[in-house]
């Protein structure tokens, strides 16, 4: 333990007049980060980790430490911490997306609906359609806007003929909010649209082939606050019908859309928690630091 003076008046606001606050606070060094604070389990998981390790350049780089969590069913899941800390690492566990990065092992486990998503004999293609994803960057294929969410349901097999393809597309681009204002130029290219717009095409995209899960990894990073808004309000809505998991880097954002938030640190799950607990009540003294902006 080391006394640290806290609460000068640049970290707290207050007034220059005021003494510091001198109080008995333990050095990061000395904290522990390998057992996760909080309650890692959901009460209905869809998604159970254990013991996930996440390894780069073939072993010289061990970004994920032994992170356990359940992601819970039609909950939204928030992923926070510095940058650095692992929250991409880990989202691209869930839908095996790190198999697609040379010297990237992953090991531990993760079951989607109790099958073991490592299992050398699942297929990732239909993983990935269980499991999608949405980046920071909006990427539409530079395909019209119908074909960008037509695309998975025919390579999918999910529509009988062109009018069920025609219902899909338009069901999904009505959940992910941007129906109105694409309906009269489906044929024209996603790439023509506002970022907002292509990140809600994105988002349509996604859940066209139904899936389970949704993984958005800082899905509103490239977009201004009224587009950003529009996506929040979105993420809030779809969680009624999916599982969503967030990284996010605005503990506003993550405040605002999810039910759980989990914190990490140098590669270590430090905190999973109610949202709420997290923000106003956080149990590890790091998560404390983090969100009361000692660091970031
Ligand atoms: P975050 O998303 O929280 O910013 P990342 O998951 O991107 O963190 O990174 C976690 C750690 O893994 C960092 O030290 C980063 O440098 C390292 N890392 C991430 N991706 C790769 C990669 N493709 N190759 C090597 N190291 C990587
Ligand atoms: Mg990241």
């Amino acid at each position: 333990m080391s006394t640290t003076v806290v609460g000068d008046a640049v970290e707290t606001g207050l007034e220059m007049n005021m003494l510091p606050v001198v109080q008995d606070e333990p050095a990061v060094e000395d904290l522990d980060l390998e057992t996760t604070v909080g309650d890692i389990s959901a009460a209905n998981p869809r998604m159970i980790c254990r013991n996930v390790d996440v390894f780069y350049d073939h072993g010289a780089v061990h970004a994920i430490r032994d992170v356990s969590i359940d992601i819970g069913n039609e909950e939204v899941l928030a992923m926070i911490g510095p940058s650095g800390c692992g929250k991409s690492s880990f989202l691209r566990c869930l839908n095996r997306m790190n198999d697609t990065i040379e010297g990237c092992q992953v090991r531990g486990s993760i079951k989607l609906d109790n099958q073991e998503i490592y299992d050398n004999r699942l297929d990732v293609v239909p993983l990935r359609a269980r499991i999608g994803m949405v980046f920071q960057k909006p990427n539409p294929f530079p395909k019209s806007i119908y074909e960008n969410v037509a695309y998975g349901p025919r390579i999918h097999g999910l529509a009988a003929n062109k009018s069920d393809l025609d219902g899909i597309v338009e069901k999904s681009l009505k959940r992910a909010a941007l129906w109105d204002e694409v309906k009269d130029r489906l044929g024209q290219p996603g790439t023509g649209l506002s970022g907002g717009q292509q990140q809600r095409l994105c988002i349509a995209r996604a859940i066209s082939v139904q899936p389970e899960v949704i993984l958005m990894d800082e899905p509103c990073s490239a977009l201004d606050p009224i587009a950003t808004a529009k996506v929040e309000e979105l993420i809030y809505e779809l969680r009624k019908r999916f599982t969503i998991v967030i990284v996010t880097h605005s503990m506003q954002q993550a405040a605002r859309v999810s039910q759980r938030t989990a914190y990490f640190h140098l590669g270590y799950l430090v905190e999973v928690n109610e949202t709420n607990t997290v923000f106003t009540n956080p149990e590890h003294q790091l998560t404390e630091s983090y969100i009361t902006g000692r660091f970031g």
